[in-house]
């Protein structure tokens, strides 16, 4: 098992290699193809495990092909998004896709662009980037909603979503929120679904947002 026997475009295999990565991880092997057949997922993972990769790969291809065929044009909402429980894993996971972003440019590939959307800092650039358009979010529940409910932020043509850390998202009191960012999705969604933990709580939300969900468990 290679990620280029995943079909990954060789730009994706060198910025893997950059960051040290040459051989996906269990939950990769087992996630990336669930996630890029465009099926709902459930990934059962600690940190440390690789999980990042596994919904960040799939939303740079998809991020990657909207761009191929309709570019960004200005105002334009992202097409995936990644929900987090909190500013600094917000910012982790946008540093990564940055990391992907980076190197497809590098390497002669479009610019794809992308929005880091949490509460406490720089509200002008976040405004800035989402005049300008973006391809990816990654957001933190309270900062989004604000976006979405001022239409700061179009989620029409938004096909994908991860939430991670969902047992942390749910333990926040975020369930609401998360519904309510679902009501602004306009047309059917990929939804992919990380936690540490599975206790019923999550598994009636799950069963409530997910649709035939694939459980991968490592
Ligand atoms: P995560 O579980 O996604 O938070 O990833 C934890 C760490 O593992 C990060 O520093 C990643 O860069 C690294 N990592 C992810 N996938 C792999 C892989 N397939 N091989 C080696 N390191 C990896």
């Amino acid at each position: 098992n290679t990620f280029r026997e995943m079909k990954y475009p060789s730009s994706i295999i060198r910025a893997l290699k950059e960051k040290g990565i040459t051989k996906p991880s269990p939950i990769q092997i087992q996630g990336l193809p669930v996630a890029n057949a465009g099926r709902d997922m459930i990934g059962i993972a600690f940190t440390g495990s690789g999980k990042t990769l596994v919904f960040v790969l799939p939303l740079i291809m998809i991020a990657w092909e909207q761009e191929k065929r309709l570019p960004l044009i200005a105002g334009e909402g992202p097409c995936g998004l990644v929900l987090c429980p909190s500013r600094e894993l917000a910012r982790q996971t946008f540093d990564i896709i940055n990391h992907f972003i980076g190197v497809l440019e590098r390497e002669g590939g479009p610019k794809l662009r992308s929005l880091l959307a949490i509460g406490g800092t720089n509200l002008r650039d976040q405004q800035e980037a989402l005049r300008k358009g973006v391809h990816i979010c990654v957001a933190t529940p309270g900062r989004l909603i604000d976006f979405l409910e001022k239409k700061k932020i179009n989620f029409d043509a938004c096909k994908y979503v991860c939430l991670d850390e969902a047992d942390r998202l749910i333990d926040l009191g975020f369930e609401e929120e998360i519904r309510k960012i679902f009501d602004f999705f306009a047309s059917q969604r990929q939804t992919l679904m990380f936690s540490a933990t599975m206790p019923r709580k999550i598994q009636i939300f799950a069963s409530s947002a997910l649709v035939k969900p694939v459980v991968v468990n490592v």
